[in-house]
């Protein structure tokens, strides 16, 4: 173990930096957030289970260990009635990323990023509601360089002007920043600007990192990957949601499934809690990981829907070994369509018919 912490930049420079996202989603499949509702109190409910999250993603090659305060904003602990554990909550979430980073399993310590994101109640000339925004930024940027933060990650932003005030803020503390959008199902930031001029001028106003994230699976979110990385100078970052959008529906908000959902909202789509029949394998991430990185995109990962297995599938697909490729595939081993000697014939012979 050495004291070797390089900054976000020189990592990037270097080569591939891995980021797990997705937190939500997870940890809800596991069984400790309410989904729709999708607060993180696990930070204080259940600070353990969190703990054990972000573990399983750093052994799975996340170089990044993101606090989980998505959603964990003063605006959402209002609509819930929890106004008063917003700082504790930020704080708690802050602690557990740092712990995990400052015990890497690796010989370089991990960076520890705090997050701000898309508010909800950003407005297209509103300046209360902008301003009301602007401040919730600032109180959780504060927490995070308190808390220790080495990099901060502003993320699935579909207001541009929101993405551009999210840039401010984390650039005013000095502290290397991630900026990505995810634009909804018409193609463009609902304030109407164009997706790449989005990038251009996030780039513009000093963007280290700019990209995509979430909203948009692999197939929907890297014709605008092409465009953006020929359009920027910035380092790129790519991280997809793990579903099968098309071009009818790009984003998994309205990704229709024929067996519907049961779940007795007024939305009449899956999401969110009944995509499951509509994930990417580990293939299709696969693929588009090193799509991406054979285009000069050098920060990957995966949100909604990522798991350990997916993010050792991103650190795989672009060369990299990382504690969990111990444990991945071993066809060979099956006990059925495998091809060691000790499998017996009239085993092999049935895998037709399995
Ligand atoms: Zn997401």
């Amino acid at each position: 173990m050495t004291n070797n912490k390089r900054n976000l930049i020189e990592r990037l420079n270097a080569g591939p930096v891995i980021c797990a996202e997705g937190f939500l989603f997870e940890i809800e499949k596991r069984g400790y957030m309410s989904s729709g509702e999708f607060v993180p109190m696990v930070a204080l409910d259940h600070p353990e289970v969190l703990e054990n999250l972000h573990k399983e993603f750093q052994h799975a090659g996340s170089d990044i260990v993101q606090a989980f305060t998505y959603n964990g904003h003063r605006e959402k602990m209002r609509v819930i009635d929890k106004e008063d554990l917003l700082e504790p909550l930020n704080r708690s979430a802050l602690k557990i990323a740092k712990k995990i980073a400052n015990n890497p399993l690796g010989d370089e310590f991990n960076l520890m990023a705090g997050n701000i994101s898309n508010s909800n109640i950003w407005k297209q000339d509103d300046k209360k509601s902008q301003l009301e925004v602007e401040k919730m930024f600032n109180e959780m940027v504060g927490w995070a360089v308190d808390e220790g933060a080495d990099m901060l990650i502003g993320e699935t932003f579909y207001y541009a002007e929101e993405a551009y005030k999210a840039l401010q803020v984390m650039k005013q503390t000095g502290l290397h920043s991630v900026i990505t959008i995810a634009p909804m199902g018409e193609n463009i930031m609902r304030d109407g600007v164009p997706i790449i001029d989005t990038c251009k001028e996030l780039e513009q106003q000093g963007g280290e990192v700019v990209g995509m994230n979430c909203h948009r699976g692999p197939t929907t979110m890297m014709p605008y990957l092409k465009e953006i990385r020929k359009a920027l100078m910035c380092h790129i970052a790519a991280l997809p949601i793990n579903y099968r959008t098309t071009n009818e529906n790009p984003t998994f908000l309205n990704l229709p499934d024929n067996n519907g959902c049961n779940c007795k909202t007024p939305h009449k789509t899956p999401f969110p809690t009944a995509l499951d029949p509509l994930q990417c394998n580990r293939y299709e991430i696969r693929n588009f990981a090193k799509e991406a990185f054979d285009l000069g995109i050098n920060y990957l990962g995966v949100c909604c829907g990522a798991n350990p297995m997916l993010i050792r599938e991103v650190a795989e697909a672009v060369g990299l070994k990382v504690p969990a490729s111990k444990y991945r595939e071993n066809m060979a081993n099956h006990y059925m369509f495998g091809t060691n000697k000790r499998i017996p014939k009239h085993i092999k012979d049935y895998q037709d018919k399995a």
